[in-house]
């Protein structure tokens, strides 16, 4: 059932939450919050100022203590709580992120189970937190180690998903014992304050987590990373951003998670199953528009089945409808903002002018809104910027190889290396190639491979630590040793 959205953006909070309390910044500045489709305001949200982050930090650093005393099982049902809440309100959550992200009703609510899910999995891990213990080897000692929260955490989301992002941080700091200050990406906050709010509906005390949303990103974070009550930044974003954070991290020696670009590979051998290829394919490229860090970013086919791989996803993303979110029979919504629009137009141009072939799409589409046609290039020489720089957008180019070790290298050939993608029904071909991928991750036969239960992170430039899975929650945790004698 649709929902009315002038009554869902009534309910949503539109200040800073600090310390358990929605309050306006300090100023009492505002800004806007825009609809990609339409260009449409949907709502005013404070815009906090690096003094607003101050008290945000205070009321996190006050709470820090008895928040870390606080029970496992305390702290596993208030997650199992919002877990339940965020699925009563899935389709708030799913309208909101459709009217101020753009991507499809579909894809939206795709989101919020996805994104629940970190909720539900943090609150069995929260229970099942392990240390361990052993004798020294020359048996003088007993070895026990025991976890801790690392102490209050900045988490800095980007606009692409928008609850999942959120929910991909704050359920495995809850999980640990963590305050955390939110900043959501300014161009997506509604999802973050609903959620937040839906947080403390869960039973989340107050000053666990505190929002800033704010214009002044530089600003806040900078003023956050030098208190020294500050212990940790988790960010997803590029990885110039990340750079930047990873700088000023310094500092004070702040534990770092960082989820930043992707230059992901999406290799078809000579062998692979097409029907599979063509689907996995379609979805690794076009999920959220192409606007995910994990988005195949370039298709490296093996030049023998190169004519019929081209050929069908032509036909598949021909097939796509692109429009606004809202209308239940969109497949691909707009970009975000203009930038990314000339951004991705500009990258298809670059192509062409080098020399590459438009098969389908190659253009935007309608005047109002940032819409792009879902584009697959074929003949893209090595030289275009399309091979090196993240696409952000539906633009498929094809590059083509003759040998494994090509492919590999081709694949390599880049110093970003989060997700990749691999083709193929020989098995022992599957295990090469996850041995060659200097990639954090590696779907094999299959294009979507975001799951809660699982690792997510890179290696080079695309980022430290791992988001979700086991691992999760060892980012915002410290390990103390006691020893005693034996
Ligand atoms: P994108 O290109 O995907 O927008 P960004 O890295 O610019 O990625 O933004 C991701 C997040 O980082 C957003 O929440 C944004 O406000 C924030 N951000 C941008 N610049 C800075 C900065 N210098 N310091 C801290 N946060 C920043």
């Amino acid at each position: 059932m649709a929902l009315n959205t002038s009554d869902l953006l009534a309910s949503v909070p539109t200040g800073l939450l600090i310390n358990g309390h929605w309050v306006d910044a300090a100023t009492s500045a505002t800004f806007t919050v825009e609809n990609p489709a339409t260009g449409e305001s949907l709502a005013e949200v404070a815009a906090g100022s690096a003094e607003d982050a101050a008290r945000a930090l205070d009321a996190a650093a006050n709470a820090q203590k008895e928040w870390a005393r606080t029970s496992a099982r305390e702290r596993s049902d208030i997650l199992r709580r919002a877990f339940d809440l965020v699925h009563e309100r899935a389709e708030e959550f799913a309208t909101l992120m459709t009217l101020e992200m753009g991507k499809s009703l579909a894809e939206a609510r795709g989101e919020v189970a996805y994104g629940a899910e970190f909720l539900r999995w943090f609150s069995e891990e929260a229970v099942r937190h392990y240390g361990h213990s052993l004798t020294s080897p020359e048996g003088k000692l007993n070895i026990r180690t025991q976890h801790k929260p690392v102490g209050p955490c900045l988490l800095i989301t980007p606009w692409n998903f928008p609850l999942a992002m959120a929910t991909r941080k704050v359920a495995p700091a809850v999980a640990a014992g963590c305050t955390m200050v939110l900043k959501p990406a300014e161009l997506t906050p509604l999802t973050s304050l609903y959620f937040a709010q839906t947080m403390l509906d869960a039973g989340l005390p107050a000053g666990v987590l505190n929002v800033v949303t704010t214009l002044e990103a530089p600003e806040v974070s900078q003023t956050l990373m030098s208190d020294d009550r500050l212990r940790k930044v988790s960010f997803t974003g590029s990885t110039g951003v990340g750079k930047i954070l990873l700088r000023q991290a310094s500092d004070n020696v702040l534990r770092t998670s960082m989820e930043l670009g992707g230059n992901a590979p999406l290799i078809v051998f000579e062998d692979a199953d097409l029907d599979i290829a063509v689907a996995q394919a379609k979805q690794a490229k076009m999920r959220n528009m192409g606007e995910a860090c994990t988005a195949a970013n370039r298709m490296i086919v093996h030049e023998a089945v190169f004519e019929e791989f081209s050929r069908r996803l032509t036909a598949e993303l021909e097939g796509l409808k692109v429009g606004n979110g809202m209308d239940e029979s969109t497949d691909v919504g707009p970009l975000i903002e203009q930038k990314a629009l000339d951004n991705v137009a500009s990258l298809v141009e670059d192509a062409v002018s080098k020399g590459a072939k438009v098969l389908t799409g190659g253009k935007k589409v309608g005047d109002a809104g940032y819409f792009y046609a879902p584009t697959v290039l074929a003949e893209v020489p090595a030289d275009a910027r399309i091979a090196t720089e993240e696409i952000f957008g539906p633009v498929a180019p094809i590059f083509t190889f003759s040998t494994e070790e090509e492919a590999y290298e081709i694949a390599n050939g880049t110093e970003y290396g989060l997700a990749s993608y691999v083709f193929t029904d020989d098995a022992v071909r599957m295990q090469r190639a996850t041995e060659n991928l200097e990639f954090g991750m590696v779907g094999v036969n299959v294009g979507v491979m975001s799951n809660a239960a699982a690792p997510f992170g890179g290696v080079k430039q695309s980022g430290l630590g791992r988001e979700g899975g086991a691992e999760g929650i060892e980012e915002y945790s410290s390990v103390q040793y006691v020893a005693t004698p034996r």
